[in-house]
């Protein structure tokens, strides 16, 4: 892990002003305030400056297709803004296949990576012509009985390179025992993967996503690298070139402590560049898969202070934003810190001495703090407080926890002195929160009843 973040000073950079401007056209606009008092923040030019980070990265490969990993930021608009960048979408469940195809992408440039696919739902991507990989081998056996003639999908496979974990356990995919692929260093399992596509012309794709958060760059490389061998050794042993492309994940780990973009698709094509010469050559097509890094840093969570108090000598400031949007970092504090912004009513950051104070959230149980003596300027109620790099995996993917509402997402630009958001996601209405907690079923339970409980 980098640094704990609560060295980094406070007041910080220059980004503060521009978090600092979009509170206030916020609150000027009624898009916070007491009746919303919690929403995420997208910054749109910043995800299209991270798009062209990486395309220009991979400048030099001529055949490639980024797509974005949809569960870093399921959100339609998101989508539509990405694919209109020229990024295709990765999708693990019919859900985000769903959103991504109402984003309007093309389904040839969608790849499905789910590692529980139903019969149906592999009918479906092949019938749409959408990429699938395999994530083990009686899923290519689902395959063969479902495949229909003339099949558009581009099919793969993938594997677990078993080069090991990062720093973050539930991030690491190529541990020895992943539940993710084929495990290639297990016993006979090289031979068998062999087979496979010895057995199957239309099987033309490797796919491995190493690890995402908390895995050095170096082990990414090194799992890519073996992938690689491997579709060399395939095609060398068929004495035909029937891989012809590598999925080569995602992953590319995000930096929470300050501003810096670190590590960079540079430093990445890099470290592949160092592991893997030849990937670069054009032997291959290639695929990323990348989520966090494209959008982390381009979003924010505000959340008003209702109350501020004090409790065993402690200073707590009660937000409205908790484990229902700040999900991992309440569970999993030491893994997932974030940085914290103190904001005045008016949304101007707040200056003085600071005092050790924990950020707790809405949620009725006693961990739900999404940091604890954290250095911050005094709190108090009708400030805001703003957690920083969320815009991946945090207000995209709410938890329903105490039937709190989904939070509203907004995008916004920055244009000289001027702020314009648009509605990404409204916030979630108790009508809605009732429906989907099964109002139409309101009597459901009542009929069902036996002869020795009925009164
Ligand atoms: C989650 C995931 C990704 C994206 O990972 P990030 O760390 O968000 O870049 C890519 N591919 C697969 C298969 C994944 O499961």
């Amino acid at each position: 892990m980098n640094a704990h973040p609560d060295a980094v000073p406070h007041p910080p950079t220059a980004s503060v002003d521009r978090v600092s401007r979009v509170l206030r056209h916020a609150l000027d606009h009624g898009l916070l305030g007491t009746h919303q008092p919690v929403a995420g923040f997208i910054d749109t030019d910043g995800v299209r400056a991270g798009v062209r980070a990486l395309r220009t990265a991979f400048d030099a490969v001529p055949d490639v297709l980024h797509t974005f990993a949809v569960k870093a930021s399921s959100l339609v608009p998101v989508l539509r803004l990405l694919t209109d960048q020229g990024m295709g979408c990765e999708v693990a469940s019919p859900g985000e296949l769903r959103l991504a195809l109402d984003a309007g992408c093309d389904p040839a440039r969608i790849v499905l990576d789910s590692p529980a696919k139903t019969r149906e739902e592999i009918a479906e991507a092949l019938a749409l012509g959408i990429a699938l990989n395999a994530d083990n081998l009686d899923e290519l056996d689902r395959i063969d009985a479902l495949r229909p003639a003339g099949c558009a999908s581009v099919i793969g496979l993938r594997v677990n390179p078993q080069v090991g974990g990062g720093s973050i356990g539930a991030m690491s995919t190529a541990t020895s025992t992943s539940k993710f692929g084929v495990a290639l260093r297990d016993e006979g399992a090289r031979e068998r993967v062999h087979r496979a596509f010895a057995e199957r012309p239309w099987l033309t794709r490797l796919h491995a996503h190493v690890g995402s958060q908390g895995c050095p760059l170096e082990l990414i490389a090194e799992g890519i690298a073996e992938t690689y061998r491997l579709a060399e050794e395939i095609n060398d042993r068929l004495r035909r070139r029937q891989v012809t492309s590598l999925d080569i994940g995602g992953g590319l780990p995000v930096n929470f402590t300050d501003d810096a973009v670190r590590p960079t698709y540079d430093d990445y094509v890099t470290a592949l560049r160092t592991a893997v010469p030849a990937l670069f050559e054009g032997r291959y097509g290639l695929v990323t898969e990348f989520g966090r890094s494209l959008l982390a840093k381009n979003g924010f969570i505000a959340a008003r202070v209702e109350y501020a108090k004090e409790a065993g000598g402690r200073r707590i400031a009660v937000t409205h934003a908790g484990a229902q949007t700040a999900t991992r970092t309440v569970f999993m504090p030491e893994a997932w810190p974030l940085r914290v912004g103190a904001f005045d009513a008016d949304g101007r950051p707040k200056h003085g001495p600071t005092v050790p104070q924990d950020l707790a959230g809405p949620c009725c149980f006693a961990g739900d703090v999404v940091a604890s003596a954290r250095e911050l300027p005094v709190l108090e109620e009708g400030d805001f407080v703003v957690l920083r790099d969320t815009g991946a995996y945090y207000f995209s993917t709410p938890w329903a926890y105490n039937s709190l509402p989904r939070p509203a997402v907004h995008g916004y630009a920055l244009d000289g002195g001027t702020v314009r958001c648009a509605p990404v996601r409204d916030a979630q209405t108790l009508d809605e929160i009732a429906a989907e907690s099964g109002a139409r079923h309101a009597d459901g339970l009542l009929a069902l009843t036996t002869a020795r409980t009925a009164s």
